[in-house]
């Protein structure tokens, strides 16, 4: 795993101490003296986590956390603060100013690399969505992150996975206000409440009589609807070894009892942020595919999505030696439709002729608009009598009922036409098969229209 890490420190000497261990693990390092030579360095470089100290002159390390998880160019790298004492007020000052994890000097190697880890697989997520979401569509990354603090006041659905009542009821009292809590005090119920409802984080004791909590981290991270569910493990002092073990297995944070309310209820809003921030990423990318592949009017594939597919069933059923046919439907005087009752009637025409298209054909079928109103059905595993009748029986379809038009009670007759084609043994094109379709469906029309032919293979 290689990344970027940015060391900033007012000391010389410090940062040449992390840099020396950094570049021992193959990261590549940036360094900066002062929180304005960091800031700029963030926001021109490609950073993955920055290494920040506390305590400097002039700007001190909160206030350079802030000013970068403000700016929506920089609020995705994650901050690692590094201070001096191991005080609660201070990791709770710096999570509040946004920081995503804390070292404490001397900083101990192995939490060291163990953090940066983390973080760097975290990152490498979120840049890759990020990336997919604003190379797909054209509203800015900025956007959707300034839509997503709307969405910040909510109180975050969370489960806690504890079975001791004392500790149960303290962190009950503890989230009060701040967090909707579900407690599981069995491990094993825990794992499928966490599977089946929508929590925005999970909280896991280590303290079970028998049981040990990491199988449960690891349950959860294995299984597709938790996989992306932050989960936080409250350890008891003394087990560092498992709580690394934990972050290998792709734990999010963790916090050491006695627990702090401010540190636990800030490293919550953390995990929630970040959870919330991709979520929404990910929301944004499975849509903008959808939109790029969907007829917006009927909402069947388009051409876009027929064009990039018609080929690799071709090629399938070319190899396989299985039939595949296509039909090409073409709405019977459509121009008049829109003349005679306008562009809102004639959509109405499209939509209904959409439907009750989808309606015969199946589910391995492809259905597209084409364009205009022309439609095109791909149908893998189907010869050319079969595809015939699939084609007689859509013209039927539309023949034999009118079509509603505006609300008001109006119908209209529809008719179509419609052109068959099937892939040909020996040397065949998908062009030439669309070619065949295309002719075929010329013969319709000019033999009367309100007819199927097809094209024998
Ligand atoms: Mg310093």
């Amino acid at each position: 795993m290689t990344a970027r890490i940015l060391v900033v420190d007012d000391i010389p000497a410090n940062v040449r101490l992390l840099e020396v261990r950094l570049l021992a693990e193959y990261f590549e390092v940036l360094t900066a003296g002062n929180g304005p030579d960091a800031i700029e360095t963030c926001e021109n470089g490609k950073v993955d986590v920055v290494l920040l100290d506390v305590m400097m002159p002039g700007m001190d390390g909160f206030e350079v956390c802030k000013r970068l998880k403000s700016d929506p160019a920089t609020s995705h790298i994650p901050v690692v603060m590094i201070t001096a004492l191991d005080q609660v007020s201070d990791r709770v000052r710096g999570l509040e100013a946004g920081a995503d994890d804390f070292l404490t000097k001397p900083v101990n190697d192995l939490q060291l690399m163990t953090r940066v880890k983390s973080l760097v697989r975290l990152k490498s997520l979120t840049d890759e969505l990020r990336l997919r979401a604003s190379t797909t569509r054209n509203i800015g990354i900025e956007e959707l992150l300034s839509r997503n603090f709307a969405t910040e006041d909510t109180k975050p659905k969370v489960l806690l996975v504890d079975e001791r009542k004392s500790s149960i009821e303290r962190i009950q009292k503890m989230l009060r206000g701040s967090a909707d809590l579900d407690v599981a005090t069995d491990p094993n119920a825990g794992f499928f409440q966490a599977a089946e409802t929508a929590y925005e984080c999970v909280l896991i004791s280590t303290a079970f009589a028998d049981f040990d909590a990491l199988r449960l981290c690891s349950q959860l991270r294995s299984l597709d609807r938790t996989r992306f569910l932050p989960i936080m493990l409250l350890a008891d002092e003394g087990e560092e070894g498992r709580i690394i073990r934990g972050l290998e297995l792709g734990i999010n944070d963790y916090l050491t009892r006695p627990i702090d309310q401010h540190e636990l209820t800030a490293r919550l809003r953390t995990q929630v942020r970040r959870k919330r921030y991709n979520d929404q990423l990910r929301a944004s990318v499975t849509q903008t595919i959808e939109m790029a592949v969907t007829d917006a009017l009927t909402g069947l594939h388009n051409r876009r999505y027929l064009d990039s597919h018609l080929e690799t069933l071709f090629d399938r059923a070319v190899a396989r030696r299985r039939p595949l046919s296509v039909m090409i439907t073409d709405l019977d005087r459509f121009k008049s439709i829109n003349d005679a009752h306008g562009h809102d009637g004639g959509d109405d025409v499209l939509r209904e002729f959409a439907r009750r298209l989808r309606k015969n054909v199946r589910g391995i079928d492809l259905a597209c608009r084409f364009g205009g109103e022309e439609f095109v059905v791909v149908m893998p595993d189907t010869d050319g009598p079969i595809a015939e009748k699939v084609a007689e029986r859509i013209r039927a379809e539309i023949a034999q009922a009118p079509f509603a038009i505006g609300s008001g009670g109006k119908t209209i007759e529809v008719t179509v036409s419609v052109g068959v084609s099937s892939v040909l043994r020996g040397a065949d094109t998908v062009a030439a098969l669309m070619k065949r379709a295309d002719l075929a469906l010329y013969e319709a029309k000019s033999g009367g229209r309100n007819r199927v032919v097809a094209k024998a293979a």
